[in-house]
């Protein structure tokens, strides 16, 4: 009967020694560095001819189709904005239509000039951007508006679309002859650059763009450690994805990742992942997304052990 007593306690002790052994961190810590692969970012750039034709780089709205809503404007000044609508629509891939909401449209038009910004004379108008986040891609127009102050003179919607361009991010232009010109005379012309550039900006699809960044892994013996940035950089928000994290390729932890909408970053931070196998070469961290979204290479990041 002893014996039996002994060999159950020898075995017991056996089982907690290999219990200490494994979940007990006593190996080195490691460090691990970002590789090569998986940079994160996935900018596009420009070239010369379109700087500074808009107040940012890359201005466009979430979709081609842009809602518009026209408040307290007598009808010549909204027939002056609907024929500049007809012929920015005409002339690119761009729609607008009228939101049935007021309130919910992305371009707010009015005419009422006590809405005018106190300190600055408008010749015939306003137009501007009220609400832009910037992306690695974009920078995404929320809102614009147009404040028509005076009828248009011109047979052309010179001074509607004048404005019209500015709610879609276009600076003026230096070129007396061109529609962006500071100020309004009725042989100005839009050219072919703005309708080009335009068209160009919403070739895009309108889909979010998911991206890891900052990346960083420590091992303490069996334990692992990860941060990492998640950002969306596309056009709209994301829906909810995984993140996952693989040791030398084995799949070791899954994290459920909630929506991130456009321009926003959330730092995920995950501590003591147990290792099996005590220690890893390489750590992935990989956000797996089942949607269709602007870009797939960013979604991974491979980490060394230094
Ligand atoms: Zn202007």
């Amino acid at each position: 009967m002893g014996w039996k007593i002994f060999s159950f306690f020898f075995f017991l002790i056996v089982v907690l020694l290999l219990v200490f052994y494994w979940i007990i961190p006593v190996g080195r810590i490691v460090n691990f560095g970002q590789g090569t692969s998986g940079d994160g970012n996935s900018n596009f750039t420009l070239g010369n001819s379109t700087e500074g034709m808009q107040f940012y780089e890359n201005m466009r709205y979430q979709n081609k189709d842009i809602s518009y809503k026209i408040e307290g404007c007598p009808i010549a000044k909204m027939d002056e904005m609907n024929r500049a609508f007809q012929k920015i629509g005409g002339l690119t891939v761009l729609t607008f239509y009228e939101a049935s909401v007021l309130g919910e449209e992305e371009i707010s038009i009015t005419c009422d000039s006590s809405a005018k910004v106190e300190g600055r004379t408008f010749i015939a108008g306003e137009g501007g951007v009220t609400n832009v986040t910037a992306t690695d891609n974009f920078n995404v127009i929320f809102n614009g508006m147009v404040l028509l102050l005076r009828e248009g003179q011109c047979s052309d919607p010179i001074v509607g679309t004048h404005e019209l361009l500015h709610a879609l991010g276009f600076d003026h232009s230096n070129n007396q002859n061109n529609i962006m010109y500071p100020t309004i005379n009725c042989g100005q012309t839009l050219g072919e650059d703005i309708p080009s550039y335009i068209n160009w900006l919403y070739s895009f699809p309108s889909l979010p763009d998911l991206s890891l960044e900052d990346a960083s892994a420590t091992t303490n013996g069996n334990y692992l450690d990860v941060s990492v940035t998640l950002k969306n950089e596309g056009l709209i928000d994301s829906g909810s994805a995984k993140l996952i994290v693989y040791a030398d390729e084995k799949n070791v932890k899954e994290l459920d990742v909630l929506p991130v909408s456009v321009g926003a970053g959330r730092i995920l931070t995950l501590t003591n992942v147990f290792l099996l196998r005590g220690s890893a070469d390489e750590i992935k961290l990989s956000v797996d997304y089942s949607y269709n979204e602007f870009n797939k290479d960013n979604n991974v990041i491979v980490l060394n052990a230094n």
